[in-house]
């Protein structure tokens, strides 16, 4: 292979490189797993592709995913890669995958029990992913869920010195190993039973090694304000940058909230503090019944969900009763002739953590103005299980882009690319990805931006997006021409 010697040139087409900049059209050339040339390119390459009327951008980074096992037992992550994800951030929500026999008992409550590499950590876990590799890349965040339910099980109270200790070693290893930072989910067991003392202590690990600090806050309701203020403490006291997971207000008596949470993170980043958050562009939530239970979101709404109807409730995944997926919670309140929380309750005891629901908990002028906010980048919160996921899983991407820039006018298509590419890439620390500038990897995605839309609904989610053309992943095609191509050339991005 000569040094001039070009794999695929892409001719013609819109260049949108990331940055936020009105595209321009010209030439992208790849050769090996890098983005060779850009802009006039003269030689030929093997390959060429015309691009006229088309757009070319960065891969899309999905800062927020629970594909942690998903890219084990669906390698080819159809859900993603055909939506022009190139990179997957796994570890959200305070739900890790190491230690590794708590981090697969807890995964295993959704997946049932999955065949899938065994790991103890996450180097262990990453190691795993060089060997078999998805058709996208991933980067992994430890979850501080399941470290502490390693350390001390379910226990609510401040753990005992050697157990925090514990932690911090496990985190230490992680970070060492390549991961991007901690997640935590205070609004879920066993997270929820840390007080912020013991998020600080860990976070000040992450300063020590330059790793973020991830959070599904303890309260999205009542106490959003409360929970912003908290999570930013953390960072601005344990010296980490701060990512605020799914940024919403939840529950209709908490609707309007966002403008002050907004506020607030404008003042921290006005004294200096780096806080961003991330957003999928949907009104419904989705997460296990079992949480929606835990914080009585069917009964009085104090806990961190706020108040949620049974008619709201959607079932996503029920592994026992499948033929429940796709209906609501208010038929079986009907049925069994008991209150949503009662009929809630009796289907976690048959199901466990395994139903998995979607639910109405957001107003669509909350998702607008989180959305249309310069520090909200996108993270679907896919879940990759049952019937009937919420439809984030398939369409998060091409809906920004399709329904709120183009349609909308939110925000220029540029501006929308951006916050999927060189905002998530820079704010995790993806070297060399997020931008298509010479030197880069060549992770792409070539669309039309007149037609790129979400297709699925809450009704039928397991559908592909359109407009979306071909998707490049370390230089291969992992999708061409509307099809995937069944290449799996992810890697396991490690910080730094
Ligand atoms: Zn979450």
């Amino acid at each position: 292979m000569s040094e001039e010697h070009l794999d695929l040139v892409i001719r013609g087409v819109a260049i949108y490189d990331g940055g936020g900049a009105e595209p321009s059209v010209g030439d992208v050339a790849i050769r090996g797993v890098r983005i060779a040339e850009v802009g006039a390119v003269a030689r030929k390459g093997s390959r060429e592709i015309e691009g006229r009327g088309l757009a070319l951008a960065p891969g899309f980074i999905d800062v927020h995913s629970h594909d942690d096992f998903a890219v084990f037992t669906s390698p080819e992550m159809d859900f993603k890669v055909m939506q022009g994800v190139t990179t997957d951030v796994v570890g959200n929500c305070g739900l890790g995958v190491a230690p590794g026999a708590v981090g697969r008992a807890m995964f295993q409550g959704w997946t049932g029990a999955a065949q899938v590499p065994q790991w103890d950590d996450y180097a262990g876990y990453l190691e795993a992913f060089d060997r078999e590799p998805a058709s996208l890349n991933v980067a992994v965040l430890a979850g501080h869920g399941t470290l502490r339910a390693a350390a001390m099980g379910n226990e609510c109270r401040p753990p005992a010195p050697h157990e925090l200790d514990a932690m911090r070693r496990w985190l230490g290893d992680a970070l060492d190993a390549g991961a991007v930072g901690l997640s935590t989910g205070l609004i879920y067991q066993p997270g929820c039973h840390a007080n912020t003392e013991e998020i600080i202590e860990l976070a000040r690990e992450l300063a020590t090694r330059g790793g973020l600090y991830a959070s599904h806050m303890r309260d999205e309701g009542a106490g959003l304000l409360d929970s912003i203020r908290e999570t930013i403490r953390i960072g601005e006291e344990g010296g980490a940058p701060v990512q605020i997971s799914h940024h919403k207000a939840s529950g209709a008596e908490n609707w309007g909230k966002v403008r002050e949470s907004l506020a607030l993170i404008e003042a921290a980043r006005a004294r200096g503090v780096d806080v961003t958050a991330d957003q999928y562009p949907y009104t419904s939530g989705s997460t296990s019944l079992i949480a929606v239970v835990q914080n009585d979101a069917l009964g009085e709404g104090r806990g961190g969900m706020g108040k949620v109807l049974p008619e709201g409730v959607l079932f996503a995944s029920m592994p026992k009763h499948p033929e429940r997926e796709g209906r609501r919670l208010k038929a079986m309140c009907d049925e069994w002739n008991v209150s949503g929380k009662e009929a809630a309750e009796r289907i976690v005891n048959e199901e466990g953590v395994g139903a998995v629901v979607v639910v109405e908990t957001m107003h669509e002028d909350d998702v607008r103005a989180v959305l249309r906010h310069p520090t909200t980048m996108i993270g679907s919160d896919g879940i990759a299980i049952g019937s009937r996921p919420h439809p984030r899983l398939y369409g998060t991407f091409p809906r920004v882009l399709g329904r709120y820039a183009r349609e909308e006018r939110l925000f220029s298509m540029a501006e929308g690319i951006r916050r999927m590419t060189s905002m998530a890439a820079e704010k995790f620390r993806l070297e060399d990805r997020g931008w298509i500038r010479p030197g880069y990897f060549a992770d792409l995605v070539l669309f039309d931006p007149n037609k790129i839309a979400d297709v699925g609904s809450y009704d039928s989610p397991r559908q592909y997006p359109c407009g979306i053309v071909s998707v490049i992943v370390n230089g291969r095609a992992v999708m061409s021409d509307g099809k995937h191509t069944g290449a799996r050339p992810g890697r396991a991005l490690r910080r730094g």
